[in-house]
């Protein structure tokens, strides 16, 4: 988390040219064992205009990205979009309930195979790697772009 803080400056240019649109913080999540090799870029968080929800599909192997326009910013999303209506939060297309947390989740569809999958809600929650199923994850560097 330390080293979050010096790549802000860094960022800054994407962040004036992309914040209505991109705007969240990235980490970039590589698996210790070597025999593994999984290393991807992953974000979290929405910005002004558009909210985002993070799960992992684990029919694609890939993370999935949810986005849809948050409440009282339907006018500025349509005119961002090019005219196209706002689109409303994604309905779940189940709930569980995980004995190990006792939480109670929604689940929602991958937006490439329709596959269920349970949201992230913060990157602290990865730690076990998604390709080897091992606690080998380790989270580089947290890009903070708004
Ligand atoms: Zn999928
Ligand atoms: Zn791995």
């Amino acid at each position: 988390m330390k080293r979050r803080s010096c790549v802000v400056g860094l960022i800054l240019a994407i962040g004036i040219a992309g914040s209505l649109v991109w705007a969240g913080t990235a980490f970039r999540l590589t698996c210790k064992n070597q025999k593994c090799g999984f290393s991807v870029t992953v974000d979290f968080g929405g910005e002004i205009v558009f909210e985002k929800m993070t799960g992992y599909c684990a029919k694609c192997g890939k993370f999935v990205y949810l986005r849809w326009t948050r409440e009282g910013k339907e006018d500025l999303a349509r005119q961002l979009e090019g005219g196209k209506s706002a689109k409303r939060k994604p309905t779940p297309v189940g709930r569980i309930w995980d004995a190990t947390t006792g939480r109670t989740s929604d689940l929602y569809a991958c937006p490439t195979c329709t596959n269920a999958f349970l949201p992230i809600l913060s990157e602290k929650e990865l730690r076990f790697c998604p390709k080897c199923g091992q606690e080998t994850l380790t989270m580089d560097i947290g890009v903070h772009y708004d």
